[in-house]
């Protein structure tokens, strides 16, 4: 069955650009007589509130969408995440890290011979550069953030060619086709990326696939500027032997200037559009997705 799904984050008002995604969602979820799936990604704790959460019901409702079932969030589900680091653990592709921001700047702004070169990058903008990476899981403390090991994942998938080999679908327009995964930029540039925060054990990489996943999402749409960490999730699905979905990453709505608008412009969430009198098909036309195109 087709399932797509919204997933914001409740750390905020919804702007037009939230309107734009979950109505894209649920266009395409009535064009393929699917499931639309509603997720609260809220394990950003620091910054999420639950008046945000009551705010994302309210304003979908009032742009008449509708979710099959009833909406997962992120911050119940904290003992699966921890299954899949274990599964992770188990298939030796994982490590503790204790570093810190600084940390991480200063080895790469003064890399070590046994290290190879940043060429030409900004000295703090490489991968990880693994000053964790030889510590066992066993020495895993309180501080510590996991991270995947990236060159033991390719190894454990069968090596760069068998990685090469790994694609994933998109349908979004400004990406459409079949992609495929390259060894050598996942390394190069995603590196060893954080899987646990040490403030939450999970992150947005492994929750999103976690969860996707459990959902049975078989499209997942989002804006586009998530589009360059499709590759990470790829491989995930692929370590956690996953079923894979297709992509469908949109543009992303912008203001008058061609900034992105941000949860904290206000002016443009869609709670002060309705009190300022608009309908929801002001809002659809707003974003390009009137009710009779
Ligand atoms: N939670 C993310 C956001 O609110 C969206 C992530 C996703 O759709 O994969 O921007």
């Amino acid at each position: 069955m087709f399932r797509d799904r919204f997933a914001p984050s409740p750390n905020g008002l919804l702007h037009l650009g939230h309107a734009y995604s979950a109505l894209t969602v649920w266009e395409g979820v009535l064009r393929n007589h699917g499931e639309f799936i509603l997720r609260l990604e809220d394990i950003d704790t620091a910054r999420s509130r639950s008046e945000f959460e009551e705010a994302i019901f309210e304003d979908l409702e009032w742009l008449d969408l509708e979710w099959s079932t009833p909406a997962m969030r992120q911050s119940d589900r904290l003992d699966i995440y921890w299954q899949a680091i274990s599964q992770l653990d188990s298939l030796g592709v994982c490590y503790p890290c204790s570093c810190t921001r600084a940390d991480i700047r200063n080895a790469l702004a003064a890399p070590q011979e046994s290290q190879p070169s940043l060429h030409g990058q900004q000295p703090d903008a490489g991968p990880y550069p693994g000053l964790c990476r030889n510590r066992p899981m066993s020495t895993l403390s309180e501080n510590d953030a996991i991270r995947l090991d990236m060159l033991k994942s390719i190894k454990l998938l069968g090596g760069f060619d068998a990685l090469n080999k790994l694609h994933f679908d998109e349908v979004g327009e400004s990406h459409s086709g079949r992609h495929h995964l390259c060894a050598s930029t996942l390394l190069a540039c995603h590196g060893d990326f954080v899987v646990a925060r040490k403030d939450v054990r999970t992150s947005y990489h492994l929750a999103v696939v976690v969860d996707d996943a459990e959902q049975e999402v078989s499209q997942v749409t989002r804006g586009e500027d998530l589009f360059g960490a499709t590759a990470v999730h790829r491989l995930l699905y692929e370590i956690l032997e996953l079923r894979v979905p297709v992509w469908n990453h949109h543009r992303l709505i912008r203001d008058e200037t061609g900034k992105r608008l941000a949860k904290s412009r206000n002016s443009s969430s869609i709670r002060s559009l309705r009190k300022s009198g608009l309908k929801p098909n002001d809002i659809r036309e707003m974003v390009g997705i009137p009710y009779d195109r």
